[in-house]
């Protein structure tokens, strides 16, 4: 069994919705379980400008899915709301990152976790530190810490 940090985004067709369909699917993995979720953030875009506004949110859930296999059903989701690839950071009706799973560190082709831009994300770190405060990454910096060098640029959606 292994835990994990998911972060979710999105930003095409009804995003919050997007989002409250993907945790409700996220808690139907196969061999998983949904622990915790963020509330859900209002956030500028990463990467091209000419975008909507993203909304996002990060889940922790137990699994016993192998990192790959958890990674599989997350891009099948991905496809099950339309996402379509259109340019690099471009905008999407959902995506789905690892974030963490336990302090594991994967550098894979296909995948790497902790994900290489977590650390300096204000969308990930505030969602990550409404579920747990005292996380620390493998590498040994602690969120409290992340968090002192980030501004906090999001809005938080009332439920
Ligand atoms: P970013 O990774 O900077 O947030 P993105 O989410 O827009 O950008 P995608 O197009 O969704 O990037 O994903 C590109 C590829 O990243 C995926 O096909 C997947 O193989 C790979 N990848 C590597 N590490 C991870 C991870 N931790 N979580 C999800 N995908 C990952
Ligand atoms: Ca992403
Ligand atoms: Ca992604």
């Amino acid at each position: 069994m292994a835990l994990a940090y998911i972060g979710l985004g999105a930003n095409l067709d009804q995003p919050q919705q997007q989002l409250k369909q993907a945790l409700r699917e996220l808690a139907h993995l196969p061999e998983s379980s949904l622990v915790a979720q963020s509330s859900l953030y209002h956030s500028k875009p990463v990467g091209p400008q000419d975008q909507p506004d993203y909304v996002n949110a990060v889940a922790l859930i137990e699994t016993e899915l192998e990192p790959l296999a958890l990674l599989d059903a997350l891009q099948q989701l991905e496809q099950d709301h339309g996402r379509i690839r259109k340019r690099h950071w471009g905008e999407r009706t959902l995506d789905l990152d690892i974030i963490l799973i336990d302090d594991q560190i994967i550098d894979s082709e296909r995948l790497q976790v902790p994900h290489p831009f977590a650390q300096q994300r204000s969308f990930v770190l505030f969602p990550l530190s409404e579920i747990n405060p005292q996380l620390t990454f493998p590498n040994g910096m602690s969120l409290e810490q992340l968090l002192t060098e980030l501004d906090n640029d999001l809005i938080r959606i009332r439920a």
